[in-house]
């Protein structure tokens, strides 16, 4: 039973190692590196060629549906 109890914690140890690495793996932004040629939605956070932006000002969005929910919600 000893045993069996120590593997099965171990088991337990390297599962929660394993979820606590992919957690902060999911969890760590990317370094903030600023493409010049990619340009983040305004609305929801994706980043997104520059060409294909729906810039309106100095926001971009990646879609006109995100364009203008963000204006419903922001205003202007
Ligand atoms: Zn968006």
């Amino acid at each position: 039973m000893g045993l069996r109890t120590l593997l099965f914690g171990l088991a337990i140890y390297v599962v929660f190692r394993m979820l606590k690495n992919r957690i902060k793996r999911t969890h760590t932004t990317p370094p903030a590196v600023t493409y010049s040629d990619t340009v983040t939605c305004s609305q929801c956070g994706l980043r997104f060629p520059n060409q294909e932006s729906n810039a309106s000002d100095k926001l971009h969005f990646c879609s006109p549906t995100h364009r203008k929910q963000y204006f419903d919600q922001h205003g202007a």
